[in-house]
């Protein structure tokens, strides 16, 4: 090709390709994946506030493509849901997330939660419900164990997620509301919610130092979950000075990079729920 006046658009349409086949090389590589086992589970660690205890585990999807390594979720949950194999992927996490979640209580961990993201377009199959039911039987892991995390924008559509999260709340399984305060959050769809937990989005957490706005509004939230019988989860705690605030706001818990990144299985030390300290 020639290199000219055209060389801005060629520049345009290469990176365009570039885009596409990438796009293209991954859905193809979610298919495959999916059969050859490239795709694993993290954890990482939901923390007591006071008491520094571990009192649950989110799971979080991980990809290792053979050629492009490892392939962030947020670059590959989108694809997944636009292409719907999200579904068959969601179904593997979930069950895997049950298993290992069981085989820990089998070796005597104190922990009793397993959180795991479920995405819209899992949520919207007709069968979802019996499909947890399902893999909590298979696997053996108590109901109460398992937590299902919905973002707001999941649960919009309130004739159709209300009465499913009922269901699923009847099922003995629990509900938290991911990333709240980021999405079409209204407070007053908050009563309606069967939910556990909320958990606030870490863009919060990131500013509560900011000044007495951002603060007020965090110790806003707290009070408001803690009063409607939320258990409350911050995300995103990276400095110790977030995490004194949060007990200066009785924020029950937290999950983020100060206590622990989330980490593949073989890094969970399970018997007491504590941080690996070595
Ligand atoms: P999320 O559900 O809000 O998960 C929390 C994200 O914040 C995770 O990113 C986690 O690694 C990261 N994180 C935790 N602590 C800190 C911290 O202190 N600082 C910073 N900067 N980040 C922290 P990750 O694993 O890359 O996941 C990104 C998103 O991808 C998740 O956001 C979730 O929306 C989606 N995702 C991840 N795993 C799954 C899954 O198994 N199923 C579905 N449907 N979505 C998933
Ligand atoms: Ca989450
Ligand atoms: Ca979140
Ligand atoms: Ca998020």
């Amino acid at each position: 090709s020639k290199n000219n006046g055209a060389g801005q658009y060629r520049f345009f349409t290469s990176d365009m390709n570039d885009e596409v086949s990438k796009k293209l090389m991954l859905e193809s590589g979610l298919r495959k994946g999916m059969i050859s086992e490239e795709f694993l589970l993290y954890y990482q660690p939901q923390v007591d506030v006071l008491t520094g205890e571990v009192k649950g585990y989110e799971a979080l999807v991980r990809w290792e493509h053979p050629e492009l390594g490892m392939v962030p979720p947020a670059e590959f949950i989108p694809l997944a849901e636009e292409t719907g194999l999200i579904v068959p992927l969601g179904r593997w996490i979930l069950q895997e997330a049950c298993r290992q979640m069981a085989a820990w209580k089998e070796e005597g961990s104190t922990v009793t939660r397993m959180s795991v993201n479920i995405s819209t377009l899992q949520f919207q199959q007709p069968d979802f419900l019996k499909m947890v039911t399902e893999i909590l039987e298979t696997t053996g892991l108590p109901p109460e164990y398992l937590e299902l995390e919905l973002t707001e924008s999941i649960v919009q559509d309130l004739e159709h997620s209300v009465p499913l999260m009922k269901s699923i709340r009847a099922k003995g399984i629990r509900i938290s509301l991911d990333d709240f305060g980021t999405g079409y959050s209204s407070l007053s769809y908050l009563k309606d919610f069967p939910i556990n937990t909320l958990k606030i989005d870490k863009t919060f957490m990131d500013s509560i130092e900011d000044g007495q706005r951002e603060e007020a509004i965090v110790e806003s939230i707290i009070h408001m979950a803690q009063r409607l019988g939320f258990n409350v989860i911050a995300e995103g705690i990276e400095k110790c000075s977030q995490l004194r605030l949060l007990s200066e706001k009785a924020c029950q818990e937290y999950q983020g990079y100060y206590f622990s990144p989330p980490l593949p299985a073989e890094a969970i030390r399970v018997y007491k729920g504590q941080k690996d300290e070595e």
